[in-house]
């Protein structure tokens, strides 16, 4: 049974014939019925429609094994879809581990946009673009759109180029061209969107550039216009598997309808309670569709959860029970009871990163009756990633390893994005948008008026900017210092343009080359500010990154797919990242922090999409709480800092929405000064009321202001009140205080105050200095019980 390459021995076979091929394959006995069953029907389109934790993603993975080992398919043959980068390597690993051998050879298992980027250079004369265009990020973008905004006469400050992105984005998710853009979108953008959407995507082929949105858009658009070519990928891909289905857009649905419509040979795994990127465009009707698009699809659904405590299945059950049109799933585990989802109120997001990075370390030690954590085993997922700083603040402090997932934080710097631009125009010698930031970076004397003038040269000849600054240097159209340095940085650039080439010069030392003869190292080791050490190193650190790609360009095309960001460092780390990054994975300790309305649910999906905004963030309420296999913690603040500013928030309403019995309220360390161990867990011990008022109960902070706030807390509306997280600032608080007055803050301590505005008072205290507090916030110094 060596292969069923040709063959179709499967076909029809008898049970026992299929026992016999399954021998000898461990893979399959660790499954249960259900998902065996999805394995093994492996041809014609099958659907795994079901909750979290199920094992949908791991029965996918199975049957790629299975695929592999039965000879179905050939590595190179099978086309794996995920979602994030760090899905798509997880499979690969387990795919290694299971066949028990390194699968180098799966070339098509990835996210949809890196699968697309591939298909795209090897097709790219079809649209009219040569294979080695670049991949814009979003800053370029805004840039080159900046430029078609005020080159037609529009006032971009009445019409932000954001927002224009925006809706092109949108378009191309629909796999809209500006050809094909429908009548009724003609209005968008002041009636000039459908307009500068054709010249936008213009000046991109000029430039031999994509953004991420037409990397899907091309490739449908090659599949569309040339039967050929889909032909053969149709013929190639002879088995094609998603997962997370539920989060796929139209551009992307169109994609994979066309690939599988000939053998039709198919697998989507997905859950519709865990659609949440409708905002960029998913369309969760997708996977509701999918039995109408492939007729006698195999439906699997599984019941049995193997990820999470009954505890906090229940919590994600009762939280999800709150959307309409839901498919509605029953999930069951074995699992034992384990910790009920713990929820704490905290005074202000410092000091709930505070307790978290506290709890954290408990955990590890084991000393909150639970068997210790590891740091791998714990993550932190937040629903805005400002909420992020706090805890890289805290943990930096106190010297808690962690990690941020799916934040391209490091290559949005300065000094590596402008790094990143010379390796652009060096690959890719049209890039203008790359020429544009490095022409006077560092310094050559090559203001506005030298870089109009070979902008015009570039024009009338009609050439990238590279070029046309070489003519006109040739026609002695720019001299002096200007001149001069412009000529260097030509040469330059021809130069290390054609060592990319060279065998004997490795591109990690031609990177090298290219930082220090341009003169851009130089720059920040003259550079005299306190920021200037910690670039240079950051640019060693890029150096270093190059050493695991094969040349310039494959790195240029990692980072700009780039999802996850780990750095290099060995050891445990706690995982930070977005409740959106977090799907698919899980944790035995997950906390979740910043459950305010307006945070979380955000107030602009709410204010945007209405109810249906406010379902998608129920759904993200759902992915975080199943993350978690053991223990989940929930929390809030009843202030935050957003933007500088001063907020007082109302816990989220999905804290109501938890379901008492599963649920038990911590107590924060403060006022009382018994500190968590002292006064322990008040074990959800409240009389009446909902959660959320026993939570601020079992706070400590019983201030006025707090007490206050949870009486409004009763009454908000349960529609999507879009003042409610300013509509609570009490007037009366602030009448109540005088200029001289000593009070007390939680946070600052004693003080006097010196000035009152508005809510806020000006007090100066005696350990923290001077500071603006909100009113409701400070009591009369003799109002403190102790
Ligand atoms: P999500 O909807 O969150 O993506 P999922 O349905 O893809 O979840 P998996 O991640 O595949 O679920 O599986 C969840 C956990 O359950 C994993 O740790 C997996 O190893 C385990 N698991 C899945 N199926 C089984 C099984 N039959 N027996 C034991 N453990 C299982
Ligand atoms: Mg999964």
């Amino acid at each position: 049974m060596s292969s069923y390459d040709e063959s179709d021995a499967f076909e029809g076979a008898s049970l026992a014939a299929r026992a016999m091929a399954a021998r000898g394959t461990p893979y399959l006995e660790g499954l249960n019925p259900a998902q065996r069953a999805a394995v093994e029907a492996l041809d014609g389109p099958v659907l795994m429609l079901a909750g979290a934790g199920t094992g949908k993603t791991k029965a996918l993975t199975a049957r790629i094994v299975h695929l592999l080992k039965t000879g179905r398919a050939r590595p190179n043959e099978i086309l794996a879809v995920t979602f994030t980068n760090k899905a798509a390597r997880e499979m690969k690993n387990r795919v290694g581990n299971m066949l028990g051998q390194s699968i180098e050879g799966m070339p098509w298992l990835g996210t949809f946009h890196s699968i697309c980027v591939k298909l795209l250079r090897r097709h790219a004369e079809l649209v009219g673009l040569k294979s080695n265009f670049t991949i814009l990020d979003t800053d370029d973008q805004i840039r080159l759109m900046k430029q078609l905004i005020s080159a037609a006469g529009i006032d971009d400050k009445r019409w932000p180029a954001r927002m224009l992105a925006g809706i092109i984005d949108n378009w191309k998710n629909r796999a809209w061209t500006p050809a094909n853009l429908p009548a009724a979108e003609a209005g968008a953008y002041d009636g000039k969107g459908p307009q500068l959407y054709a010249l936008y995507q213009a000046r991109l082929k000029e430039l031999n550039a994509v953004d991420f949105g037409d990397l899907l858009l091309h490739v449908v658009t090659i599949f569309q216009t040339h039967e050929d070519v889909l032909a053969q990928y149709q013929r190639w891909f002879r088995y094609i598997l998603v997962d997370e289905y539920q989060d796929t857009n139209v551009a992307q649905y169109l994609w994979l309808r066309l690939l599988a419509s000939a053998h039709k040979n198919i697998c989507c795994v997905g859950d519709d309670d865990q659609s949440i990127y409708g905002w960029r465009g998913a369309e969760v009707g997708n996977i509701l569709r999918f039995e109408k698009d492939f007729p006698g699809a195999h439906v699997v659904r599984l019941e049995q959860n193997y990820r999470s405590t009954p505890h906090i299945l229940a919590a994600a059950s009762g939280v999800i029970a709150g959307n309409s049109g839901r498919l509605g799933k029953e999930l069951w585990t074995e699992a034992q009871d384990g910790e009920k989802v713990r929820l704490i109120g905290h005074w202000d997001g410092e000091e709930e990163a505070r307790w978290i990075g506290e709890e954290i370390e408990a955990m590890q030690r084991g000393t909150r009756g639970m068997r210790p954590i590891g740091l791998d085993e714990m993550a932190i997922l937040v629903r805005a990633s400002h909420q992020m700083r706090a805890f890289e603040d805290r943990f930096m402090t106190i010297g808690l390893p962690y990690r941020v997932i799916g934040g391209p934080r490091f290559y949005e710097r300065l000094e590596i994005r402008d790094a990143m631009a010379y390796f652009r125009v060096v690959t890719s010698p049209s890039d203008d948008l790359a020429f544009e930031r490095i022409v006077n970076t560092p310094k050559r004397g090559l203001g506005d008026k030298a870089q109009q003038k070979i902008q015009m040269t570039a024009r009338e000849n009609g050439v990238p900017l590279v070029e046309g600054a070489r003519i006109l240097l040739e026609q002695g159209g720019l001299g002096g210092k200007g001149g001069a340095e412009l000529g260097k940085l030509i040469d330059g650039l021809t130069r290390w343009g054609r060592l990319t080439g060279d065998a004997d010069v490795s591109h990690v030392e031609l990177a090298e080359m290219i930082l220090d003869e341009s003169g851009y190292t130089g720059m920040w080791q003259n550079d005299k500010t306190p920021e200037a050490p910690g670039r240079l190193e950051n640019l060693k650190e890029l150096v270093k990154a190059l050493e695991q790609f094969e040349n310039l360009q494959g790195f240029l095309e990692h980072v700009s797919l780039i999802m996850d960001n780990e750095s290099s460092e060995a050891g445990e780390k706690v995982s930070i990242m977005t409740l959106h990054a977090a799907k698919g994975l899980e944790f035995p300790a997950v906390f979740l922090p910043g459950w305010e309305d307006g945070l979380f649910p955000s107030q602009r999906s709410m204010d945007e999409s209405g109810t249906k905004g406010l379902e998608e963030e129920r759904r993200l309420a759902y992915v975080g709480i199943t993350r978690a296999e053991e223990v989940c913690t929930i929390s809030f603040a009843g202030n935050r800092r957003v933007f500088g500013q001063w907020q007082s928030a109302l816990p989220s309403r999905f804290i109501d929405e938890l379901p008492e019995a599963h649920v038990e309220i911590l107590t924060p360390p403060g006022l009382y000064g018994g500190g968590y161990g002292a006064a322990g867990m008040t074990g959800g011990g409240g009389q009446g009321g909902g959660i959320e008022s026993r939570a601020a109960e079992a706070n400590v902070y019983n201030s006025p202001g707090w007490k206050r706030l949870q009486a409004r807390a009763g009454q908000r509306p349960v529609a999507q009140p879009s003042e409610a997280r300013n509509t609570v600032i009490d007037m009366k608080a602030v009448s109540s205080h005088s200029v001289g007055e000593r009070v007390f803050h939680q946070k600052f301590g004693y003080g006097a105050i010196i000035g009152i505005e508005g809510d806020k008072l000006e007090i100066d205290f005696e350990k923290a200095g001077t500071k603006k507090v909100v009113a409701r916030f400070i009591s009369a110094a003799d109002d403190i019980p102790f």
